[in-house]
């Protein structure tokens, strides 16, 4: 069977029993996106765009309800390289399917925040520096945003094709 084949039939099985797909296009082979929030998968792309290898030392992404806007964790039976991002209330919260454009880049904000987080991980100690890392990597990516970022994201058709203005 062909990965393009591969990939329809996980689609179509991810469809019916609801479950996060791999996603063929990501370096890493294990990131994971939930079927049908384009704004999450936009995400995903933005983030490649700023850095091809955004997603090393990222296992997966997997869009659930949660608390949070996403978060990660730590500790025994928990893996640190896995971001947890609740796509349906980033999605709402930047005006709902009205304003796709806003909400990848919320996501995309959000995934870089956990991220941040990850990369300060210490095998004995944990996540390292509380907020501060996942802050920083806000800041940077906000940074190449306004360094023509922004311009570059608009070139792309997962972005074009989500509604709203930015
Ligand atoms: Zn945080």
């Amino acid at each position: 069977m062909d990965f393009s084949k591969l990939y329809l039939f996980a689609l179509k099985y991810a469809q019916e029993v609801g479950q996060p797909i791999p996603n063929p296009e990501l370096n890493s082979p294990n990131v994971t996106i939930q079927p049908g929030k384009p704004e999450a998968n936009c995400a995903l792309e933005i983030l490649k765009l700023w850095n091809p290898n955004y997603f090393q030392g990222v296992s997966s992404i997997v869009v659930q309800p949660s608390a949070d806007y996403g978060h990660v964790q730590s500790g025994p039976g928990q893996d640190h390289t896995v971001i947890y991002l609740n796509a349906d209330r980033i999605v709402t919260e930047s005006g709902g399917v009205y304003n796709g454009k806003a909400a990848a880049l919320a996501a995309a904000k959000v995934i870089a925040h956990e991220k941040g987080h990850i990369s300060s991980f210490d095998q004995q100690q944990g996540f390292q520096g509380g907020e501060t890392p996942a802050e920083q990597e806000e800041q940077s990516f906000q940074s190449w945003l306004n360094s023509g970022g922004m311009e570059r994201i608009q070139t792309l058709p997962c972005f074009q094709n989500l509604s709203g203005t930015i």
